[in-house]
């Protein structure tokens, strides 16, 4: 469990801060997605997550462990990987599968254990083909999941993910997606997902939404999701099928419901559809 406690915290030089009073419990094999415009603070909080960032006042724990003490900082980042948004900037190598070895490597792990944990890491984003590629010949869903793949050899009990779908085509972006929520579902890896994507954070168990350097709103998509009016004027969107099952019901056409992607407005819809 990762415990944030009124945190604050400014860039050097800067008068405005990028964190105030922020908390926030992080809770074990949670889905969490983190919304907000740009500049609302969603980087510099996941910063803090793993100890890149210390805040100036109030406390970080992680699984404990308080991130301002520096002896604890390379547990903390065995505990908590983040994958960001540009690919390109988290390539260090020239070999897919010693890319993905690489963090192990920097923590001691012996040599025959850092190989079965490259394996199953690349088996687990679906890349064991690309083992001995160059990661710059992949395209950028590729390379985002070669990235994870590196933070999954790690074997993390927290996975970060800022922005990591904001480069991606669709087609990247669904896989990387997926990925996350096997990680989720299947390992039990508790998922912070920062994400400009409102469809994206309709998959979350529970949406986070910064603004300003502050947490603004906190509860299930559901929640989150009823409160448009809120979200535009916080520069926000609602995801495009909450609009659609919104003006359905206003016009009278759908009964009040629920649903919040397209799985869940067809399951709506299809029965009214068939009694026409
Ligand atoms: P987000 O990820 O939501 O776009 P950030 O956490 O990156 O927001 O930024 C929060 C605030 O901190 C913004 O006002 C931004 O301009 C500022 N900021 C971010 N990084 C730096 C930096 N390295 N130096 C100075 N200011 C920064
Ligand atoms: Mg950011």
């Amino acid at each position: 469990m990762i415990s944030i406690n009124e945190v604050e915290y400014s860039y050097d030089g800067s008068e405005q801060k990028a964190l105030s009073g922020v908390s926030l419990e992080i809770r074990d094999g949670e889905f969490l997605a983190i919304v907000g415009h740009n500049g609302s603070g969603k980087s510099t909080l996941a910063k803090m997550l793993n100890a890149l960032l210390l805040p100036d006042s109030g406390t970080v724990t992680v699984f404990g462990m308080d991130t301002a003490d520096e002896e604890l900082t390379l547990e903390i980042r065995k505990r908590v990987g983040i994958v960001f948004q540009n690919p390109d900037n988290q390539i260090v190598t020239t070999v897919v599968e010693e890319d993905v070895g690489f963090g192990p490597e920097n923590l001691g792990v012996p040599t025959a254990e850092i190989i079965e944990r490259v394996h199953n890491a690349l088996e687990a984003v679906g890349m064991t083909d690309y083992a001995k590629s160059a990661p710059h010949m992949l395209s950028g869903g590729q390379k985002q999941r070669i990235a994870i793949a590196g933070v999954l050899a790690i074997r993390p009990d927290v996975l970060v993910l800022d922005e990591a779908t904001a480069m991606l085509d669709p087609i990247g972006r669904k896989a990387v997606l997926d990925i996350a929520q096997s990680m989720n579902k299947q390992l039990g890896i508790t998922v912070v997902m920062i994400t400009q994507y409102m469809d994206e954070a309709v998959l979350a168990d529970r949406v986070v939404v910064m603004n300003g350097g502050r947490i603004a709103m906190e509860g299930t998509p559901q929640e989150i999701f009823r409160r448009g009016e809120e979200l535009r004027e916080m520069r926000l969107d609602v995801p495009v099928m909450v609009e659609l099952r919104d003006k359905l019901t206003a016009a009278g056409l759908m009964p009040e419901s629920n649903a919040l992607t397209v799985d869940g407005m067809a399951e709506e819809l299809c029965p009214l559809l068939l009694k026409i």
